[in-house]
C-alpha cells in the first residue's frame, strides 16, 4: 500500500477549473499522486491538520540560474549590462563543479522553502562536463521537481556571448540525457538553454535548435530585453531562420513588436516573465498583460538571486502592482473607468502555478490540485502574524504571505517542509554554499590583482 497523507480541513484552492475552491476541504495524497479533493474524506491516512490554513498547488519558477546561489546578493545595483560583466564575465569562469553543486543544492532548497515545487534551472555554467553532473546532483539531492536546461559554458563574454561561434556540445548533451534522463517518470526532465540570434552567429543558432529538436527536448531562450537584445528583434530573426515552434519558451519579451507577439502566439510558444529583475535591472517592462492580450498564458520566474529575492511572492506582487499601475495611469490620462480586464490577485496565483506548469511543459503532471496529478502541494499558514485573520484566502497567499508563512511543502507526495521547517539538512548545505562563496570571492580578488599589477 502506498503512503497516504490527508491534509485535513484547509481552504483548498485547486486551480483546477472544474474543482475550483474547496473551503474547509481535505486533500488525499496516495503515493506520489493526488487521490482526491473533497469537503470531507473518510480515510485512515496520516493526518496533517491544516485547519485555518490555505492549501495551494506548488509554485512553478520557469527560469532561474540556480548556479548563482553562491553569489547571492553580489550585484544589488547591477543593470543587465553590468550583470554580463560582474557575473557572467567575472564569476562564471571561476566556477568549479563543486560551486555548481553547492549552489544548486542550496538554491533548490531555497525554492522548496519558499513553496516553489517546480523549477526550470537555466544552467549556463557548463565550463566542463563535470559541471552539468554537479548541477544535476544538487537538484536530485534537494528532491525538487525540475527541468534541467543544459546551457553553454561561460568562460568569457567574447567566446560565449555576442556573436559566439561556439555551440553547446552535442556529445555532452547526449551523454547527460542518456545518463540522467532515460526515464520519463522522474522528478527531473531535460531542456536546452540556448542563447539565440545576436548572442550567437546564425550557424550556431541553427545547430542548437536542430540539436534540441533531434534530441526531442524543449528550448528556452532569453529574448527582447535590455539596451542591446531589446533592439535585435530576436523572434523575427528566429522566424527568418524558420526556427519558431511550440517547444520554445521565450524569456523576458520586454521589447517585442506586436508582430513578434503574434509570431510567438501563432507558433504555440510559451512565455516566462521575471518582473522584479526586468523592472530593476533595465530589461524593460514585464509584459504579463501584453502576453495575455495575445492569447498566451504567461508564467513568472525569479532569474537571478545575485540581484533579486528568490521567492514567488515578490514576483507576483511586483507584476500585480506594475500592471495595475499601468492600467490605472492610462485610465487617469483618458479620464475613463478602469477596465475590468485589469489583473486580479487570483490571476496572479494562476500565473504563478498552473501557467508555470504549462510553460515548463509539465501541465499534465503538476500546477493544480487535480486528482491523478503529482502531489505538489503547499500549505500557507493562515495563523501567522502577517496572515491572520484570513478573509479572502487568495489575498492571503498573493498579498499577505511571505516565505516565512510557507508551512508545509510536498513534492511528488514526499514531505519536504513541515511546521515551517525544511526537513533537509540545511546546515550542511549552508556550510557548503558559504565555503563556495569564500572561494569565489577570493578567486575574484586574485583575478583582479592579476589584471592590475
Ligand atoms: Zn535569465
Amino acid at each position: 500500500m502506498a503512503d497516504r497523507i490527508v491534509l485535513r480541513g484547509g481552504y483548498v484552492i485547486t486551480m483546477d477549473p472544474e474543482l475550483g475552491d474547496v473551503p474547509g476541504g481535505d486533500v488525499l495524497i496516495e503515493g506520489d499522486r493526488i487521490a482526491q479533493v473533497a469537503p470531507k474524506i473518510e480515510t485512515d491516512a496520516e493526518v496533517i491538520d491544516v485547519s485555518g490554513d490555505v492549501v495551494i498547488p506548488g509554485f512553478v519558477d520557469t527560469h532561474r540560474h540556480t548556479w548563482e546561489a553562491a553569489i547571492r546578493g553580489c550585484a544589488p545595483d547591477a543593470t543587465l549590462d553590468d550583470y554580463f560583466v560582474e557575473v557572467l564575465d567575472t564569476f562564471a569562469p571561476l566556477y568549479r563543479p563543486d560551486d555548481v553543486y553547492a549552489s544548486n543544492l542550496a538554491g533548490a532548497l531555497e525554492c522548496i522553502n519558499a513553496g516553489i515545487t517546480t523549477l526550470v534551472d537555466w544552467s549556463h555554467i557548463n565550463n566542463t562536463p563535470e559541471h552539468p553532473d554537479a548541477a544535476i546532483r544538487g537538484l536530485q539531492e534537494a528532491g525538487i521537481r525540475a527541468v534541467y536546461a543544459y546551457g553553454s559554458a561561460n568562460l568569457s563574454l567574447s567566446d560565449y556571448w555576442f556573436e559566439s561561434k561556439i555551440a553547446i556540445p552535442r556529445q555532452d548533451v547526449e551523454r547527460v540525457k542518456k545518463t540522467y534522463f532515460s526515464s520519463e517518470d522522474q522528478l527531473l526532465t531535460l531542456a536546452l538553454a540556448t542563447r539565440g540570434p545576436g548572442f550567437c552567429v546564425d550557424d550556431v543558432v541553427r545547430e542548437e535548435w536542430r540539436m534540441a529538436r533531434e534530441l526531442g527536448i524543449p528550448i528556452t531562450v532569453h529574448v527582447g530585453m535590455g539596451r542591446l537584445a531589446g533592439r535585435w528583434n530576436m523572434v523575427k530573426l528566429l522566424d527568418n531562420l524558420g526556427l519558431l515552434g511550440s517547444d520554445t519558451t521565450y524569456i523576458h519579451c520586454c521589447y517585442f513588436s506586436d508582430e513578434e507577439w503574434r509570431l510567438v502566439a501563432d507558433s504555440g510558444g510559451t512565455v516566462s516573465i521575471a518582473p522584479q529583475v526586468e523592472m530593476q535591472m533595465g530589461h524593460g517592462w514585464p509584459p504579463v498583460a501584453k502576453a495575455i492580450e495575445f492569447g498566451l498564458r504567461p508564467s513568472l520566474s525569479i532569474d537571478v538571486v545575485t540581484t533579486v529575492p528568490g521567492d514567488m511572492f515578490t514576483q507576483m506582487r511586483c507584476s500585480f502592482a506594475g500592471e495595475r499601475y499601468r492600467v490605472n495611469a492610462a485610465a487617469w490620462e483618458s479620464n475613463t473607468p478602469v477596465p475590468d480586464t485589469i489583473l486580479t490577485a487570483r490571476d496572479m496565483l494562476r500565473i504563478a502555478t498552473i501557467n508555470g506548469a504549462h510553460v515548463a511543459g509539465l501541465e499534465q503532471r503538476t500546477g493544480s490540485l487535480t486528482p491523478g496529478k503529482q502531489a505538489d502541494v503547499v500549505v500557507i499558514d493562515g495563523t501567522g502574524v502577517a496572515t491572520a485573520p484570513v478573509i479572502d484566502p487568495v489575498a492571503t497567499v498573493v498579498l499577505c504571505a511571505d516565505t516565512s508563512n510557507v508551512d508545509t511543502v510536498i513534492i511528488g507526495g514526499k514531505v519536504h517542509k513541515r511546521d515551517g521547517k525544511l526537513l533537509a539538512d540545511w546546515e550542511s548545505a549552508r556550510r557548503r554554499v558559504e565555503a563556495s562563496r569564500d572561494y569565489l570571492l577570493q578567486a575574484r580578488e586574485a583575478k583582479r590583482r592579476q589584471r592590475t599589477p
